[in-house]
C-alpha cells in the first residue's frame, strides 16, 4: 500500500507563484514529503521522462485529444495535419519536451498509502477544462486541447504526476539519487492509520 509519487511543478506553476499552494495540497492530505529540489529541466531529462518511445502513452495522449477535438467539432486534420494517434502523440511529445525545459521547475516526491492514485485526484483531469474544482488543475487553470492546439504548444496544466506506480518507479530515479530522498515519520502518522 505504501507508494511513492514523483510530482513536478511545471514552469507555469513557478512563474504564476503557485509551488507553495500547490505542495501544501499533497502535504494537507496526510502525503508526506520525501524529496525536493527547484531546476532547470535539460533536454536529456526531458527526452527521458517524457520518452518518444512509449508507444501505449504517445496514442493515449493521441486519443485524449481526439476525444476533446470531437467535443469542440475541431477537424484533427485541420488543426495537426493528421488524426493518427501514434503520430498526434509523438507531436505532443515534442511540445512536451520544450514545454518542462523552458524554464525551472519543482520536482518532489510523496509518499504515503495510495500515494499514486491519491495524487491524481488532487491534481485533477489532464485537461483544466474539464478537471473538477478543489483540484489543482480545476482551482488555477482552464486550458484545453483547443487552445493549446491552436498554438501548437502543450497544455499548461501546472503539474505532471506519475500515472502508475510502474511510471512513479520509472521516472523517481531520473530525477532525484536515492540519497536525495528522505525517511521519516510525519506526526498525523499515528492518528490517520
Ligand atoms: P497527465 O499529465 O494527466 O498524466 P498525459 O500523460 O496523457 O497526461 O499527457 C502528458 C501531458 O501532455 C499533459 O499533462 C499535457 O501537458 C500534455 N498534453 C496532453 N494532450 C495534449 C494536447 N492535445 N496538446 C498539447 N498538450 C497535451
Ligand atoms: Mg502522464
Amino acid at each position: 500500500m505504501e507508494e511513492r509519487s514523483l510530482v513536478v511543478i511545471k514552469p507555469d506553476g513557478v512563474v504564476r507563484g503557485l509551488t507553495g499552494k500547490i505542495i501544501s495540497r499533497f502535504e494537507e492530505v496526510g502525503l508526506k514529503l520525501v524529496a525536493a529540489k527547484l531546476l532547470k529541466v535539460t533536454k536529456s531529462l526531458a527526452e527521458k521522462h517524457y520518452p518518444g518511445d512509449r508507444e501505449a502513452w504517445l496514442r493515449g495522449m493521441g486519443e485524449k485529444t481526439l476525444e476533446n477535438y470531437k467535443k469542440f467539432k475541431v477537424d484533427p486534420i485541420k488543426m495537426l495535419g493528421t488524426n493518427d494517434t501514434h503520430e498526434i502523440g509523438l507531436m505532443i511529445q515534442k511540445w512536451l519536451v520544450d514545454y518542462i525545459s523552458s524554464g525551472p521547475v519543482l520536482a518532489f516526491v510523496v509518499e504515503g498509502p495510495h500515494a499514486v492514485e491519491l495524487v491524481r485526484k488532487i491534481c485533477g483531469n489532464t485537461l483544466p477544462l474539464l478537471s473538477a474544482p478543489g483540484t489543482i488543475r480545476g482551482d488555477y487553470a482552464f486550458d484545453s486541447s483547443y487552445l493549446a492546439n491552436t498554438g501548437k504548444r502543450a497544455i499548461k496544466n501546472l503539474v505532471h504526476s506519475s500515472g502508475s506506480i510502474e511510471e512513479a518507479q520509472y521516472e523517481i530515479p531520473l530525477w532525484f539519487s536515492s540519497s536525495e530522498i528522505f525517511q521519516y515519520e510525519r506526526v498525523e502518522e499515528k492518528v490517520m492509520r
